[in-house]
């Protein structure tokens, strides 16, 4: 079976996702990238959201007009860099609640370690749409989607910037139920765990933190 792997290859992504991957661009313009595709792929991602039909008084008429149907989104940002994410889906679902997963990758394993978990307390009756720039080894999104998972959300999407394939299979190996959305799919992962070509670390970018 193909695995649900979403490409968003929108014109608007692909500059704006080469623009960051240059190692010339500065912190402040590859935070303003990271948020502008956030937003960007946060309207890909939405595109299924159900619509009821409302009636509208226009200056000129009443009209039958779609409004989102009630769905509650909460979006879930893998700490840190997946907050540079966030801050653009919020431009677009301002009332979307907020959860935090805070995993960091042991240097010397390339293991997921989990330092925080939060997200709204009622979860059932939530669409998760979760978020982390890259997914390399793939076991930072494998763990936060099982912490996600026990919270019991109505469904998960994940979005990212850039994947590669040894993480997506290793991804769907574990959550075939989850649809990724992603602006590229990369050559490989070179022996440190880095995507290649990728855009290096994405945290140490969007924090400036090297
Ligand atoms: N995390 C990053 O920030 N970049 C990679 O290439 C892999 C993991």
């Amino acid at each position: 079976m193909a695995r649900d792997v979403h490409v968003i290859d929108h014109p608007l992504v692909q500059h704006k996702l080469s623009l960051l991957r240059r190692k010339e661009t500065s912190t402040s313009e590859f935070r303003a990238l990271v948020a502008e595709i956030g937003m960007l792929l946060g309207y890909e991602v939405t595109r299924d959201l159900p619509t009821q039909a409302t009636v509208v008084q226009t200056p000129l008429a009443r009209m039958s007009a779609s409004v989102l149907d009630g769905k509650k989104i909460v979006l879930v940002a893998i700490l840190r860099a997946g907050t540079g994410i966030l801050d653009g889906m919020l431009r677009i679902l301002p009332s979307a609640r907020v959860g935090h997963i805070g995993i960091y990758r042991d240097h010397a394993t390339l293991e997921a370690v989990e330092y925080y978990a939060r997200v709204p307390k009622i979860m059932h009756d939530r669409d998760a749409i979760v978020m982390d720039p890259m997914v390399a080894t793939g076991n930072s999104a494998v763990a936060a989607v099982n912490r996600l998972k026990e919270t019991g959300p109505r469904s998960i999407k994940f979005v990212c910037l850039v994947s590669c394939p040894e993480g997506l299979r290793h991804f769907h190996s574990r959550h075939p139920d989850v649809p990724v959305y992603t602006a590229a799919v990369d050559s490989h992962l070179d022996d440190h765990g880095y995507i290649v070509p990728g855009l290096g670390d994405a945290g140490d970018r969007l924090f400036g933190t090297r």
